[in-house]
């Protein structure tokens, strides 16, 4: 069960109340730019080659974006899950508690600070190319 009190829960749940609005407005907009740049699209009647890449591109950008945003959104919404449930301080791999002040920094995070440093570093190891 949680160890925070009620208004540490209060608090957490306001940040990703907080940060959920925000992604939305975010997807909301880009959706709306995404909207009018396809209408354009549709009303503009010659395409030459460099303009199909500079859409192409366009629509790139756009779907790494909302990916972006909808993967953020999965991971607020899964936060607010692990809130109610009380089981939001558990770390995911070592099952110790998430310290409050990085919870409220980073209310998504799932691992407590030593678990996500040597993930970051197993991740980062990876992604680096070799000189
Ligand atoms: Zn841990």
């Amino acid at each position: 069960m949680t160890g925070y009190t009620k208004t540490q829960s209060a608090s957490l749940a306001l940040v990703l109340g907080k940060m959920e609005s925000d992604i939305s407005d975010d997807m909301l907009a880009a959706l709306r730019q995404s909207g009018d740049k396809r209408y354009i699209d549709l009303a503009g009647e010659v395409h030459d080659r460099g303009d199909e890449s500079v859409a192409d591109e366009l629509i790139a950008v756009e779907n790494a974006l909302t990916e972006r945003h909808v993967r953020e959104l999965r991971e607020i919404k899964a936060a607010q899950q692990r809130l109610a449930a009380g089981k939001i301080e558990q770390c995911a791999d070592c099952g110790d508690e998430i310290g409050f002040e990085r919870l409220l920094a980073n209310p998504i995070a799932r691992r407590c600070i030593e678990c996500q440093q040597r993930h970051d570093r197993t991740y980062a190891h990876e992604n680096t190319p070799r000189l």
